[in-house]
């Protein structure tokens, strides 16, 4: 098996809705109520080619706060580590409409491959398997990791989110987790 992540649907996103097209109730809410600043980024610069950053900004502050880190988003968006240095820091006063969808198109709920990953996402995932009466005792010792591994840092390695997305991808093959992921919970 390749230890490379397949793409998860990101329902609940404006890049699954835009690029991908899902028009499930999760997406179309989402949708509802974000079309508004999308649109008004896409319509609001004489220039279509350049876009004002403060959307962008906020897309950055909100991965920042989450636990991503600049590299992570940079290589995520396929941008350099000073454009989102400059937005982030309110520095840009107009951005390229490409490189402001690249990195609007981060979906904070997903980590980006070969970086740290925030804590909140890897939590996420542990609750879900706890919530399946698994513990974390035994998530760890199956994952392969140390119980220490979380502490109080923000973030975890990116190799033992892998270690743990198998176990937990394990258990949604085998319908044990992950009941509901389009809202058909019955
Ligand atoms: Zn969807």
């Amino acid at each position: 098996m390749s230890s490379t992540l397949t793409r998860e649907p990101a329902h609940g996103t404006i890049i699954e809705y835009v690029q991908f097209n899902c028009r499930c109730k999760l997406c179309e809410d989402n949708w509802q109520i974000n079309s508004d600043r999308y649109f008004y980024m896409r319509r609001s610069e004489s220039d279509p080619k350049k876009v004002p950053p403060d959307i962008v900004a906020d897309h950055i502050a909100t991965m920042l706060e989450m636990g991503f880190e600049v590299a992570a988003i940079a290589d995520g968006a396929g941008v350099s580590r000073d454009t989102v240095l400059a937005v982030a820091g309110g520095r840009a006063t107009r951005l390229q409409r490409r490189t402001a969808d690249a990195i609007l198109a981060l979906d904070p709920s997903q980590p980006i491959p070969n970086h740290r990953v925030p804590l909140p996402i890897v939590r996420a995932m542990l609750d879900e398997m706890r919530g399946a009466g698994l513990t974390l005792q035994w998530i760890y010792r199956t994952a392969g990791i140390s119980p220490k591994f979380q502490g109080n840092r923000r973030r975890c390695s990116w190799e033992n989110y892998v270690k743990l997305r198998r176990v937990y991808d394990v258990l949604k093959d085998a319908g044990l987790i992950g009941e509901g992921d389009d809202g058909a919970t019955a």
